[in-house]
């Protein structure tokens, strides 16, 4: 069976087309500039790639461009649009409304319409991309959406509310939703399945750490907290994102530096974290060089996000009573080793022991832990897009 993935911003739609019997990626790529001129990037599996700069009025143009390319006679890898069984979509927000997949009708594209102020920048695209797919699209080819926020809709509410005036909840549905979910619930259950125990017996902590970072509390399967909030810039500081500050500095801040609300916004979001920090880098890499060569600024932003992962997952594993499993995941997690090493460092009054020897180096899917160490740290690299195929493949099957 072939799935569609498609995960549309608003001038860009990636996807990739898997296999899904194999796993196999027979074809990825990205639209980007639509609606400016256009630039289509096609890698097809075991043939050349290409670069098409047609133009792309807008989504429609660029999925039909998309849809051509895949049975392009040269670079196409299907030999007809039929042969896509089903389309996946990655959608940023479906508010309190859903916490699983759903197959795409009416009342799914309301929901996302609703939540467009709750993600103003994705769920628009998403929709876009939506109806741009049922326009070129066989009639009848089944549409699904995989929300970024449906695996935490499991929250309870003393995890999920914030101690605001309560009509501010009602009048603005404004509360704690989380953000990576598809990737906390494939991790969480790969793991489980690695470990070759059932997810429904464990308590495991996932950290999804990259250039946006997310923690989850799973507790029996079930997300019971996670660290993102109304927006994905809650929680650990991250690239460049501040993550949690004490809210009286933004209108303190506002004030001193004569700034607007969309302007200390864009501070928080795109200026702050390690990179604002250490006026180096958003990136883990050079932040490590730069700290190893001396800079003190740039060793303090790797301290503070180690510290602070440290504390997030002391919190959750108080929150859920204990944990069995600690999940690192992402850019930062499956591929830093001295971030993984330094946030479970000293934990072993909590029954964390990693193994130095093992963890060195360690990128793959693999146990990081001593076989003492009370609770199995494991590195299970994510994969949102398979994820995305899988879930679509398990709603239209
Ligand atoms: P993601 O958002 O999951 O794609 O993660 C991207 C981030 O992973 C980058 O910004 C880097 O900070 C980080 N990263 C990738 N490779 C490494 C590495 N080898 N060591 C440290 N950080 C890395």
């Amino acid at each position: 069976m072939n799935i569609l993935v498609i995960n549309c911003g608003s001038s860009s739609c990636k996807f990739q087309l898997f296999n899904i019997d194999t796993g196999d990626i027979l074809a990825k790529g990205i639209c980007e500039r639509i609606g400016i001129d256009g630039k289509l990037t096609y890698k097809p599996a075991n043939k050349a790639d290409y670069v098409s700069k047609e133009p792309m009025p807008d989504h429609k143009v660029a999925v039909k461009m998309v849809l051509d390319a895949l049975v392009d006679k040269e670079h196409g890898v299907l030999n007809d649009i039929s042969e896509i069984a089903a389309v996946g979509h990655r959608v940023l927000h479906a508010g309190k409304y859903y916490s699983e997949s759903v197959i795409i009708n009416d009342d799914v594209k309301r929901v996302i319409k609703e939540c467009f102020p709750l993600g103003p920048l994705h769920n628009p695209a998403n929709l876009i991309g939506i109806e741009a797919c049922e326009a070129v699209l066989p009639e009848g080819t089944p549409q699904v959406a995989v929300f970024d926020t449906a695996f935490h809709q499991t929250m309870p509410p003393k995890a999920y509310m914030y101690a605001l005036p309560y009509e501010y909840y009602e009048k603005y549905s404004i509360r704690r939703y989380g953000f990576h979910g598809t990737s906390h619930r494939y991790v969480s259950k790969r793991a489980a399945a690695f470990l070759g125990k059932n997810l429904k017996d464990l308590k495991v902590i996932t950290c999804h750490l990259g250039n946006g970072s997310s923690f989850a509390a799973v507790k029996n399967g079930k997300c019971v907290d996670t660290s993102m909030g109304l927006t994905p810039l809650a929680g650990i500081c991250m690239g460049t994102r501040c993550g949690d500050i004490d809210p009286a500095i933004v209108p303190i801040i506002m004030e001193k530096e004569g700034l607007t609300a969309s302007q200390v916004d864009d501070l928080m979001n795109k200026k702050s974290g390690v990179q604002g920090l250490s006026g180096v880098s958003s990136d883990f890499r050079d932040l490590s060089k730069a700290a190893k060569e001396g800079n003190e600024r740039a060793a303090l932003a790797l301290e503070m996000f180690e510290y602070q992962a440290k504390k997030i997952i002391g919190s959750y594993a108080a929150a859920m009573g204990g944990v069995d499993v600690i999940v690192f995941t992402a850019g930062i997690g499956e591929n830093s080793d001295y971030i993984r090493e330094a946030v479970c460092e000293d934990m072993e009054f909590f029954g964390i022991e990693i193994d130095k020897k093992v963890n060195d180096g360690n990128r793959k899917e693999s146990i990081i832990s001593k076989p003492s160490s009370k609770v199995t740290v494991v590195v299970i690299p994510t994969n949102e897009e398979l994820a995305i195929a899988k879930e679509t493949e398990a709603l239209v099957k």
